[in-house]
């Protein structure tokens, strides 16, 4: 194995690196490096995330940088603003003891007066995502001319999020006789278009398999009922009490929803989605990554890409619907050598994002079960005692607090008073979890068996309702088969997955997915039946919603609890929140 001097970096880097404490190079660097430095030929470097592929570009980005040439001379593009501020802060280390080597991130987001003031003050490097940069280059503030090294970092995260427009425009401004460095988990035809279009002679290398997940990672699934999967969460944390991890979920609104709950429910956890401010999600960057924070609660693209030391734990509230998205999110933990987590709530209907995801990442998810009430009791005991064995005691400080505490606690035997304090620190999971049930369900069914798997893709459902009440009754001589229908019939809707119906006299209540909630709010506005408007509430908790189910219907011809997909599937699921009226 190399060392980094054999490859060839200039001492300032070398220093550098040693204060950094990086020893021995990864393998993509021991790759890339050397070509970089020397070869003229653009590169395709095939690599996952956390393999060290900012320092096997940003070393050999730096090394050839001219350091009293003030213009931009290197030019890195990454999908986000948390990418973007972390790709800067790795390279300003790396180029700790280059003299007058300035380095400036632009993103979007942020004041580009800011932004415009310290490119005017002539920084050679510049990092930055793809609209601020071109925004920077139509207002002449961003000069390409001088450029020699142009890296486009996930280059595929960049065009999944419909950057490609903006690549195509910077790509073909920027001079001509630089070197294009594309770093990419995936090679996708877009990718390849991209190389043919812009880059001379490109030379490929990948230091893993294509699109495999690090060997450092253990993948696990636990299967729930949909309506479960926040108390997996907490079984999941509550087991490990030394967790530091990150829960994937899908939406904005979703990941805002589990890190709220979390927080109310004692938890030392955050939200980072795009909703918030910059401001708001470099405050919770820095809390996760000094660990102030335990658990982070994040949407795809706000976490895409990080690189946090020493994350334990990735847990999927949700699976991804693009298999990639799963390497992706796991690849936040095992990084840099060490191992990981990545444990996917499921519920018995993923069986198939499962599957494209084992044959992704090549290995099969190990089926695990949650914890049990006693078995998380346990665990926290064990934890209490491994604390308190490690925790020196510090005589000297508390002297002046003995006579307090030894006279106050005089009349107690050690076991008396072994088993008040433990009682203080593991009471509260004993009361938790004295009557908490197995939330375990049978795994996924194997190929073939989940008839639900099998449709299109926009007519399966998430498997988690909405719950409406609608101003149509029994006495409007409404059934499920004629409500079905009026549903079936709006286009935008149509084939949406349908729970449970309860037809009572004067309304009905319902269950529709909870993912397509919002586009049948915007139908039901101009809903008539036979001439009448028909009103529709969203009901907006669980134990309302329960409510409306349970009571028994009028008719029993006209009621019942089975449901209907909008083409005739049966599901049995329990409604969600919403909360609006129109
Ligand atoms: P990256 O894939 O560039 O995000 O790097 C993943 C992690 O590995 C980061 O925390 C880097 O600081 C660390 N790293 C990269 N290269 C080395 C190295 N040669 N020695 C030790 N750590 C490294």
């Amino acid at each position: 194995m190399a060392t980094f001097s054999e490859l060839g970096l200039r001492p300032e880097l070398l220093s550098a690196l040693q204060s950094i404490g990086f020893e021995t190079p990864t393998p993509i660097q021991e790759e890339a490096i050397p070509k970089l430095l020397t070869g003229e030929r653009d590169l395709i470097g095939l690599a996952q995330t956390g393999t060290g592929k900012t320092a096997a570009f940003g070393l050999p980005l730096l090394d050839n940088i001219e350091d009293d040439f003030y213009h931009v001379q290197a030019l890195v593009l990454c999908p986000t603003r948390e990418l973007c501020l972390q790709i800067t802060s790795d390279i300003e280390k790396f180029s700790a003891d280059m003299r007058n080597v300035k380095t400036v991130a632009v993103y979007g987001g942020a004041s580009i007066g800011v932004q415009i003031k310290a490119l005017q003050k002539g920084a050679q490097v510049v990092i930055g995502t793809p609209g601020r940069v071109l925004d920077l280059v139509n207002r002449g503030k961003l000069k390409l001319e001088n450029l020699s090294t142009l890296v486009l970092d996930e280059a595929d995260e960049m065009l999944n999020m419909g950057f490609k427009d903006d690549l195509d425009a910077i790509l073909s401004t920027a001079r001509e006789e630089r070197r294009t460095w594309l770093f990419s988990a995936t090679i996708s035809q877009e990718i390849a278009r991209i190389a043919k279009n812009y880059m001379h002679d490109p030379e490929e290398i990948a230091t893993a398999a294509k699109n495999s997940s690090s060997a450092n990672i253990t993948h696990q699934v636990c299967t729930v009922h949909a309506r479960d999967k926040y108390l997996a969460i907490r079984r999941i944390l509550d087991a490990h009490p030394d967790i530091f991890g990150i829960v994937f979920c899908r939406t904005k609104a979703e990941t805002q929803d589990i890190a709220d709950k979390l927080i109310r429910d004692g938890y030392n956890s955050d939200a980072l989605h795009g909703d918030l401010n910059q401001n708001q999600r470099d405050v919770v960057m820095r809390r996760y990554r000094d660990k102030s924070l335990q658990v982070l609660v994040a949407t795809d693209v706000a976490a895409r890409g990080l690189d946090v030391k020493e994350v334990t734990h990735v847990i999927h509230y949700q699976l991804p619907d693009d298999p990639e998205v799963y390497v992706h999110r796991s690849g936040r933990t095992g990084r840099a050598g060490s191992s990981g987590v990545s444990i996917a709530i499921a519920h018995h209907r993923d069986g198939r994002k499962l599957r494209s995801i084992e044959h992704l990442i090549k290995k099969p998810f190990e089926h695990v079960d949650l914890p049990k009430g006693d078995q998380v009791v346990e665990a926290r005991a064990k934890h209490w005692v491994t604390e308190i064995l490690n925790t020196e005691s510090n005589e000297e400080s508390l002297s002046h607090l003995w006579p307090i505490i030894d006279s106050g606690l005089a009349e107690l035997d050690k076991t008396e008073l072994l088993h008040r304090v433990a009682g203080m620190a593991l009471q509260s999971y004993i009361d938790e979890y004295k009557s908490a049930h197995d939330i375990n369900q049978p795994a996924q069914k194997g190929r073939g068996g989940d008839r639900d798997d099998r449709g299109p893709r926009e007519s399966r459902g998430s498997g988690e309702f909405a719950v409406f009440k609608i101003s149509l009754g029994a006495k409007d001589r409404i059934n499920k088969g004629s409500l079905m229908k009026e549903i079936n019939r709006m286009r935008s809707i149509k084939g949406i997955e349908i729970g449970k119906i309860r037809i009572h006299e004067d309304h009905t209540i319902l269950e529709l997915d909870k993912y397509r909630s919002k586009e049948a709010f915007n139908s039901f506005k101009r809903w008539n039946y036979f001439g009448k408007k028909v009103f529709v509430d969203q009901l907006d908790d669980r134990e309302s919603a329960d409510k409306s189910f349970s009571r028994p219907p009028r008719d029993k011809n006209r009621g019942g609890g089975g449901g209907y997909q909008g083409g005739g599937k049966k599901k049995h699921r329990k409604g969600n929140s919403g909360g609006k009226r129109y």
